[in-house]
């Protein structure tokens, strides 16, 4: 299947919504219909894309005009700040999604954005990240209905399971499965094609959460970003995830810092992903896991040390 802008069927009454290239910001989201009822996976990242995203769902699933349950996959809000949109749907998230979704709302992005011409290095590269990004005037708009570890839903005569795999990519990430259909909604556990970035990890959960997905024998996945993928990417994630762990540990005994030690990396057949510079994320993340006296990077500080990677790499 093509890697093209909008509305893919994936399913008979599935859908996924892409948004290539897929980069910072530019998520994936999924539409399930059975007969009249509707559950939308995941709303983008402002107001305008996120009504170009539903018109588009009209006008392939006339159902789609009224949304009955939104599930977030997670807190980032590029898959939460358009849900001012769908606010009469049952807002569906884990506990732990609900709880972060509060504490990074969308004025404070808007005033970054504002402030980004002043700071800088970091500046630009937050720019370069958001600057494409309409923050005014979102409503953040909260889960009502929350549940742990997992939730079985259903869609007309469908069933889907939520399965929480987080903290991961972000302290509460859940999985969207259909499995009579085959197909599984990832967020951002999984990125195609691009660097993944544990937020919050630990990366071994992560790991962990490769292996359940394999478990699950998706015939079709959608990420979070990029293209649709299968298995056979979450595999070559898992084995990324497995590679930086052991270079990681090298590097960190022999004392160097997460941004020296992501310079000196060697990306191996990972070379081509995009984002690279969220390594230096991924190898903080290792790093306070084999020593529990570091934490991982805080955001602030994860986007400074992006900037400088992505400046000199
Ligand atoms: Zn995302």
């Amino acid at each position: 299947m093509s890697y093209a802008k909008g509305l893919q069927e994936v399913g008979d009454g599935l859908y996924a919504y892409l948004q290539p290239d897929g980069g910072w910001g530019w998520s994936n989201s999924g539409l399930i219909v059975d007969g009249e009822q509707t559950l939308l996976v995941d709303t983008l990242f402002d107001l305008r894309l996120t009504e170009q995203m539903l018109r588009e769902m009209r006008r392939a699933a006339p159902a789609a005009a009224r949304i009955d349950t939104l599930v977030n996959t997670h807190a980032n809000g590029d898959h939460c700040y358009g849900n001012q949109l769908v606010g009469d749907a049952m807002i569906v998230a884990s506990e732990r999604t609900a709880q972060e979704m509060s504490e990074l709302p969308p004025a404070t992005m808007a005033a970054l954005i504002e402030q980004a011409p002043q700071l800088g290095e970091l500046g630009e590269f937050f720019l370069r990240c958001f600057g494409a990004f309409e923050f005014d005037g979102i409503e953040l708009t909260l889960p009502r209905r929350t549940f742990s570890e997992e939730l079985t839903l259903h869609v007309g005569a469908r069933e889907l399971r939520l399965i929480e795999v987080g903290p991961a990519h972000t302290r509460g990430d859940t999985l969207v499965h259909l499995p009579a259909e085959r197909v599984l909604f990832t967020g951002d556990i999984l990125f195609s094609g691009a660097h993944p970035i544990a937020w919050a990890g630990p990366v071994s959960n992560w790991i962990a959460a490769c292996d359940q997905i394999a478990a699950l024998d998706p015939a079709v996945i959608v990420p979070g970003h990029g293209a649709l993928a299968e298995v056979a990417q979450v595999a070559e994630l898992k084995a990324y995830f497995e590679y930086l762990y052991e270079q990681a540990r090298v590097h960190y005994e022999a004392g160097e810092t997460p941004l020296q030690a992501a310079r000196a990396m060697r990306l191996d057949r990972w070379a081509d992903w995009r984002e690279s510079e969220r390594l230096v994320v991924n190898v903080a993340n290792i790093y306070s896991e084999l020593d529990d006296k570091r934490e991982p990077l805080d955001a602030l500080t994860a986007f400074q040390q992006m900037a400088e990677l992505a400046s000199t790499s």
